[in-house]
């Protein structure tokens, strides 16, 4: 009998402790526990305001870096869309210090150096796509054929667009330096009209590639190098006018006796 009801009340204790416990992850934590705690401990992903180029965004990040950019003007908007896209919540607390110098510093477009990223909710392949256009240097562009190719799935382009599209942290890797290769901006994650700002912004001639695009003739050659290039490839631009050929394709490029550039690499379709 002892021994039954001590059983007994070792199996509440036990069952207490696990309702405790499972309560615990459901539990609004107290408005009196600060912020930082909360992010610290890992019970939530902290977020805090910047002014950008096309306007207001929030940076939600946890302890191991940036978790997402959104482009929203009230911290209750990003609230619920942090929650929607990511089942769990973010509360409004400054980062340290150096987190913040370092994501202001890409937002303002400095050569700097990107953020530590937390990117668990992002899987492999989109991964590679984000890691392949961050390596598109700034007022450059490339088309998405080129991200199907670098990262080795060169049938991939409908998926390399989702993929962009689906980016948790535009602005810090760079999306919108990805561009249709009939010429036209394509989709982005903040609208057409921010991917046009931001690559205005920085030096991108949208219109020089809208043109190309309707002519036919997205590649730039040197008739002095015999080199074939994108159009915003540092090396394109530093050919002057005179020498300055156009071609549809690399294929075309090739049959008259260019070569592709080996830091932009043009696809050979596309
Ligand atoms: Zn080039």
């Amino acid at each position: 009998m002892e021994r039954s009801r001590d059983q007994g009340e070792r199996f509440d204790d036990a069952k207490g402790l696990t309702v405790a416990l499972r309560e615990l992850g459901v539990v609004t934590p107290p408005p009196s526990l600060v912020p930082g705690v909360l992010v610290g401990t890992g019970l939530a992903d902290g977020y805090w305001p910047e002014e950008t180029a096309i306007g207001r965004v929030f940076v939600a990040y946890g302890a191991a870096g940036v978790v997402a950019v959104q482009h929203e003007e009230a911290a209750s908007a990003f609230d619920a869309w942090f929650r929607g896209r990511f089942g769990r919540r973010a509360v409004a607390a400054p980062p340290r210090a150096t987190l913040a110098r370092s994501v202001r510093a890409r937002l303002a477009g400095e050569r700097a150096a990107p953020p530590p990223f937390d990117l668990r909710a992002v899987r492999p392949f989109q991964r590679a796509v984000l890691e392949a256009a961050a390596t598109i240097p700034r007022g450059e562009v490339r088309p998405y054929a080129w991200i199907a190719r670098e990262i080795g799935r060169p049938g991939a382009v409908r998926a390399v667009g989702t993929a962009l599209a689906h980016n948790p942290v535009p602005l810090l890797m760079p999306c919108h330096r990805v561009v249709r290769a009939d010429g036209r901006l394509g989709e982005y994650v903040f609208g057409t009209g921010a991917k046009r700002a931001l690559l205005t912004a920085e030096g991108v001639d949208i219109a020089g590639i809208e043109q190309r695009g309707r002519t036919g003739q997205p590649l730039s050659g040197s008739d002095t190098t015999r080199i074939f290039c994108y159009p915003t490839c540092r090396h394109a631009r530093r050919t002057a006018p005179e020498h300055l050929v156009r071609f549809a394709s690399a294929p075309v490029a090739r049959a008259a006796g260019y070569r592709p550039c080996l830091v932009c690499r043009p696809v050979e379709a596309g």
